[in-house]
């Protein structure tokens, strides 16, 4: 591959890290102390995005509100995945007139996948005034310096450029949890489905150093973190591009060997390269979630090709059997795209019939949306939306009865779970999840027990979730 894999030197954060001290200076000699939203679309990556948006925004001397007209700064990291995310992020930005009206000094920046594509940016500065930056993700890292530059230079200021990406590492940041963490492991993504617009915004695989990620995920720890998702769009192909030999399996292994008690969970694996040393590895890393989001997409071979997905359904059915095999107690997830362009009736039929093969406990399911740019975009797609949406319909009641069916399976048993989550007000005040990524909804127990592993008795199930109690003692 023509791509070169570059790491930025540390001393290009430190000096954003400086800009970020330089506003802070200025903000505290106008006796202010503002503060900041930074409102999130999309995936956990960019949930992970916005932590370091917010390192930074602390390192400002910001504090934080969910208030937009209480806030001084405002950045909404978007998504681009589909037309309805994009959608929903224009009718926000849109709403944030009344909130600029009423503070006029407010900054307003736009960040992440949405802005990275070019006809996006050029619609944002065309018939969106208010917002004074935007920024791609490639820039991300920069974010102080770009600020700045709306402070100094009084004008709007856009950062998209096309890039590879580099690998970022000492971006400062301010996690949202106190349980569970991201950790990002490799970013971009180099397999074209060609319904994706990811690797056009997110720019070609790069892999973090295996050391880096270790020292990360052992402050984790330290730092009293239990529940540690690892974050690639395709964590399988992790290592390529670092050259040393390195695969993801390894970096499990190696995860695995940090000690104190956690969880390990990851997430995307391409189903094209998943092997049985991951599967291996699953199965002996005594940390890591009997849990694998395999996404599918379809259950057509002529689909599966179409998308250049790089398996057929034997395939990863073959898949499938295997690592249930290595796991038989595998929690398995999926993604589904209904009403890809040129999908006949017949070929969803099939994508039905992989379902009920799998039997899933739980699916992401989509319909197909256009993104510019992309090859899929460009087929004839004659199907109508209410025919896909029919079909959409059957994936959606067929998804949830197999989910309830399996959550029911659970009941009465007994199962180790995570507290992460207590709001006394509800129901049922704890969340947990399994050691599988199954979420329990629990009874019994207060907030001492967030951040524990404990038993919890299953008492009932939904197609989404476990109810049960804490059986502690
Ligand atoms: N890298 C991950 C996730 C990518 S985006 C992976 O490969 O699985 C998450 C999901 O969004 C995809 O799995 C796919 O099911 C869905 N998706 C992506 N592009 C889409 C599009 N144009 N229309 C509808 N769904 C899409
Ligand atoms: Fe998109 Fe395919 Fe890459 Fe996932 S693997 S991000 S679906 S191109």
């Amino acid at each position: 591959m023509a791509y070169e894999r570059t790491e930025l030197p540390r001393a290009q954060i430190e000096a954003q890290e400086a800009v970020a001290h330089r506003i802070a200076a200025r903000f505290a000699a106008e006796g202010r102390r503002p503060l900041a939203l930074v409102d999130t679309y999309g995936c956990q990556q960019n949930e992970s995005d916005s932590e370091r948006i917010r390192g930074y925004l602390a390192e400002m001397g910001c504090g934080f509100t969910d208030d937009e007209f209480a806030a001084d700064i405002i950045v909404v990291n978007t998504c681009a995945v589909r037309e309805h995310a994009e959608q929903r992020v224009l009718g926000n930005v849109g709403a944030l007139n009344h909130t600029k009206k009423a503070k006029p000094g407010q900054i307003i920046a736009l960040c992440g996948c949405m802005v990275q594509q070019q006809h996006m940016a050029e619609r944002v500065k065309r018939s969106y005034p208010i917002v004074n930056l935007v920024f791609g993700p490639h820039e991300l890292w920069r974010f102080p310096e770009l600020l700045e530059r709306v402070f100094n230079e009084r004008k709007r200021v856009f950062a998209v450029d096309e890039s590879a990406g580099t690998v970022t590492e000492g971006v400062p940041r301010r996690r949202d949890g106190r349980v569970k963490a991201w950790l990002s492991v490799m970013y971009g993504c180099n397999n074209f489905c060609t319904y994706c617009v990811v690797p056009y915004v997110r720019g070609r695989e790069r892999s973090r150093r295996p050391e880096e990620i270790v020292a990360e995920a052992r402050e984790l720890v330290a730092a009293g973190y239990r529940d540690i998702t690892l974050l690639g769009q395709n964590v399988n192909s992790y290592g390529r591009d670092l050259g040393s030999g390195t695969d993801f399996a390894d970096l499990l292994r190696m995860l695995n060997g940090i000690p104190g008690k956690f969880i390990l969970r990851f997430m995307t694996s391409h189903p094209k390269d998943a092997t049985e040393k991951l599967f291996r590895a699953m199965a002996e890393c005594e940390k890591c979630a009997h849990h694998l989001h395999l996404p599918v997409q379809a259950g057509s071979d002529r689909v599966l090709r179409a998308m250049n997905r790089g398996y057929t359904a034997a395939e990863y059915l073959e898949k499938v059997a295997l690592a249930r095999q290595y796991m038989p107690d595998l929690a398995l997830t999926t993604d589904i795209i209904v009403g890809f362009p040129g999908e006949t009736e017949d070929e969803f039929a099939e994508t039905l019939r992989l379902v009920e093969t799998v039997r899933y406990d739980s699916m992401f399911t989509f319909l197909y949306s256009p993104r510019v740019g992309t090859v899929a975009a460009g087929l004839p797609d004659p199907r109508s939306k209410a025919d896909k949406q029919r079909s959409f319909d059957a994936l959606v009641a067929l998804a949830t009865e197999i989910s309830s069916q399996r959550h029911a399976a659970l009941v009465g048993q007994t199962l180790e779970v995570l507290a992460d989550g207590y709001d006394p007000e509800a129901d049922w005040p704890l969340s947990a999840r399994t050691r599988n990524g199954r979420l329990v909804h629990l009874r019994g127990g207060d907030a001492s027990l967030l951040g524990q592993f404990f038993p919890a008795r299953i008492t009932g199930s939904s197609s989404w979730s476990l109810f049960g109690e804490s059986a502690i003692g």
